[in-house]
């Protein structure tokens, strides 16, 4: 990536008034977190894509809290990379407003972001089946964990597919959304709806779009700039210039 682009985003970045991030599965990748997608997308003979249901949590509970402990574990192992530090970084110097991420295994907290919006739930966070208790485990789950106020079984607190996004989070989101006057899109292919209309809603509001991303997107064609590369590289660098 030239030099010339680095600095056009970090001059856009420092004269930015309201800034959000929205980060995707790319940005998890560059830590190993495996994506459940393409070649990533079996555990043992099942298919991710199958067990992250509520139909497959009503037929096995056991079975889909087998495959969130050994996810939980996964993660307890991988580390918030270049990218996760520099954003927590930008938001500790006042640079940065919000984080907006679909991954849920916590990296950005981890790496000290405070103003996160999770989009599709937290891996350690959990919800009773029965009654209104939310929770959070703080190792990987052992069996079926079971409420502490009314005894039923919890669940993952993450949104499986079939299941709507939860209305409070997503109210926050339209609102960083609008209110952003730039919007750093990292490592999402832009392709999973809701989250591919969020750079959209930016760019209609008037804001800018700058995309983080190894390869080309559906988006790069609509953003303000496209730069090409490991955001673990490509954030550092900008930070360097600012
Ligand atoms: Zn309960």
């Amino acid at each position: 990536m030239d030099s010339e682009t680095l600095s056009h985003v970090a001059q856009i970045i420092s004269e930015s008034e309201y800034l959000i991030a929205l980060t995707g599965a790319g940005i998890s990748k560059e830590s190993n977190v495996p994506t459940f997608r393409g070649e990533d997308g079996m555990w043992r003979n099942y298919n991710a894509m199958e067990l992250a249901t509520p139909s497959a949590f009503a037929r096995n509970p056991e079975l889909v809290w087998e495959w969130y402990s050994w996810r939980q574990g996964l993660i307890a192992e991988c580390k918030p990379n270049r990218a996760h530090s520099t954003l927590a970084k930008w938001e500790e110097r006042g640079i940065l407003n919000y984080v907006i991420t679909q991954n849920v295994d916590g990296l950005h907290r981890r790496a000290g972001s405070a103003n996160v919006l999770e989009v599709h739930g937290d891996l350690w966070a959990t919800k009773c089946t029965e009654c209104s208790h939310h929770g959070r485990l703080d190792a990987p789950a052992d069996g079926v964990p079971k409420c502490p106020e009314c005894g039923s079984k919890l669940r993952p607190d993450v949104v499986w597919f079939g299941e709507s996004l939860d209305r409070d989070v997503m109210m926050s989101v339209y609102a960083e959304l609008e209110r952003a006057d730039v919007c750093l899109v990292i490592g999402t292919s832009a392709l999973v709806q809701p989250a591919a209309s969020f750079p959209l809603i930016v760019k209609q509001c008037g804001g800018k779009v700058l995309e983080f991303n190894v390869e080309e997107t559906p988006l790069s064609r609509i953003v303000d700039v496209h730069l090409s590369g490991r955001a673990g590289e490509t954030l550092p660098r900008i930070d360097s210039l600012l």
